[in-house]
């Protein structure tokens, strides 16, 4: 019936080959020709796998999805199909499409070697792939095995055999029926934007890791940890992005944490050793994942170059070489050096931690963990003067701003006084702030997750010269105590943003006056992206409310306050 209507619409190749006289061949070429200018929408992805399995004219069939921006989206877009070509030798088609705003992404659709492809098949496979409204249509993603009530993604290749299929519209219809959703098909693989990248800098990361330490005997230890860590998780207040989390033990004395980009997390068992209760392990882990879900490893990756260096690299790696206006550029040696910014990130990460800024939001977000959850501001405060005295018995004082490489466990002091001076206000399941286009279409989201005020110690350069390295002499710096302001969100963009861009300050509104906030890091971003970020501003005082904001994204005229 559907596979018809399809026919229907092609209405000019029905009428141009009537089905009894054509050459099978000849009709697939025409088909395929027809399919040129086409706007499809592009189907939602139910899970993270590139290959969906397809079922046409009792054959199993799949598709690919080539790695794009155009792949793994939480909602339909409208594409324009540009180009479809048949590959003989391999019994592919290969189609290429583009959204107006995200650029290129492509399909490849194959068949078993001893089948000729056919109009039906493709039809039936494009079916799984796109549908011809953005309302939808009749397709039944999901396939429920009516013996073992479980529940499948269509595109999966283990469906029972069609007798046992029950197919179904929506998730919700089938959880009606009692149907549970199969753990293989919805697993839980972050359908979150830059997921590659981030996994690619968790397994440097982890390499360091592991190359360096091995795993603590202790059953009981690792029992204790990953229990504490699941129950965080559990308690999270605000929205998991959806990794996959694991904690473990190592074993070495050194009182330290680490966590990898992407979720794993690492306990030293030296440190498990001079906790005195639970508490503080809580508010070390809390910490740990904070880095995770405020996407820390990424963040600092972005922030070591500006826009033009990310359009460039993503031009490469669509297979374009780059050269600069001065003609000097070359884009394979761009890749190159990136992939070696990675590997020395990902050894700063587990040798010193991450950045400043960084460390601290993870702080904020571990105080404010336990205040809400386990109303305890002691157990956080307690745990960072035990990784300070430990830093004392192994020969560190706080003065080692000059000798970077000593900074085991940074910045003792100033993350002391940053947790006894916090003053936090969490707003519960965020404020949210939509952008709108002039069209009234959603260009991005800003939802506000805390606010806090604490005192951070910042260096200012003086005039005295002073031994800055071991080897030379410059200008001197002293640190000077401030009172600083802290707003913390997640901004998401959706695919009508206009164009890669920076975000930089923020203006709140509250009654009649505006309140300026900065965004330290230029957060850069790109259509459907979603990322945490932080505005910050010198002053003791509290936001009073926040009823509007003004913040400048290319496209964005209005930003509206939802409930
Ligand atoms: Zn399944
Ligand atoms: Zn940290």
């Amino acid at each position: 019936m559907r596979l018809f209507l399809l026919v229907l619409l092609s209405a000019t190749l029905a009428a141009a080959w009537p089905a009894a006289a054509v050459d099978p061949q000849k009709y697939f070429k025409e088909y395929l020709d027809s399919l040129i200018g086409k706007k499809y929408w592009l189907r939602e992805a139910v899970n993270s796998s590139p290959k969906v399995y397809c079922y046409t004219e009792e054959v199993e069939t799949y598709f690919v999805r080539e790695f794009s921006a155009l792949y793994r989206l939480s909602r339909k877009v409208e594409v324009t199909i540009e180009k479809v070509e048949y590959d003989e030798a391999y019994n592919f088609v290969s189609m290429t499409f583009k959204h107006r705003k995200m650029g290129y992404g492509a399909i490849t659709f194959h068949w078993p070697e001893d089948v000729t492809p056919s109009v039906l098949s493709l039809e039936s496979m494009i079916r799984y792939a796109f549908s011809e409204t953005e309302d939808g249509d009749d397709f039944k993603s999901y396939v429920g095995n009516n013996l073992s009530r479980v529940l499948h993604y269509a595109g999966c290749n283990h469906l029972p055999p069609g007798q046992y299929r029950e197919e179904f519209k929506t998730v919700e219809e089938a959880e009606e029926k009692e149907y549970k959703q199969c753990n293989l098909c919805f697993a839980n693989y972050p359908r979150i934007p830059e997921y590659e990248l981030e996994m690619y800098l968790g397994r440097k990361t982890l390499g360091n890791v592991l190359g360096q330490y091995k795993f603590s005997p202790n059953q009981s230890l690792s029992k204790l940890v990953k229990e504490v860590g699941y129950g965080i998780l559990e308690n999270w207040p605000y929205t998991l992005r959806g990794y996959n989390y694991s904690f473990d033990v190592l074993a070495s004395r050194e009182v330290n944490a680490y966590a990898c980009p992407g979720g794993r997390i690492f306990v030293h068992s030296g440190l498990l050793n001079v906790i005195e209760s639970v508490n503080e392990l809580e508010a070390v882990l809390a910490h740990e994942i904070a880095h995770v879900e405020r996407r820390h490893g990424l963040r600092q990756v972005k922030r070591r170059e500006k826009v033009a260096f990310w359009s460039s690299l993503a031009a490469e790696l669509a297979g374009k070489i780059v050269v600069d206006k001065t003609g000097g550029f070359e884009g394979k040696n761009m890749f190159l050096w990136f992939i070696n910014d990675l590997s020395a990130l990902a050894n700063q990460i587990v040798m010193q931690g991450y950045s400043r800024e960084n460390e601290q939001e993870a702080d904020i977000y571990a105080i404010n963990y336990m205040k809400k959850v386990r109303n305890d501001d002691i157990s956080h405060i307690l745990f960072e003067k035990k990784a300070q005295y430990h830093a004392n018995l192994m020969g560190h004082i706080e003065d080692e701003t000059d000798k970077p490489l000593l900074r085991s466990h940074p910045y003792a002091d100033y993350r002391i006084q940053l947790a006894e001076n916090a003053r936090i206000e969490d707003f519960g399941a965020g404020l949210t702030f939509r952008g709108y286009d002039k069209d009234g279409e959603m260009v991005a989201e800003l939802v506000l997750e805390s606010q806090c005020v604490t005192k951070v110690i910042t260096r200012v350069e003086t005039s005295r010269p002073a031994l800055t390295s071991y080897y030379a002499v410059g200008k001197g710096y002293r640190e000077k105590t401030m009172d600083r302001l802290y707003l913390f969100g997640t901004i998401r963009t959706t695919a009508a943003l206009s164009d890669s861009c920076e975000m930089k300050d923020i203006k709140i509104k509250c009654g009649d006056s505006k309140i300026k906030l900065d965004n330290k890091e230029d957060t850069i971003l790109f259509p459907l992206y979603e990322t945490g970020c932080a505005f910050e501003r010198n002053t003791d005082k509290l936001l009073e409310c926040i009823d509007g904001i003004e913040l400048k994204l290319p496209g964005v005229k209005q930003w509206r306050k939802e409930d």
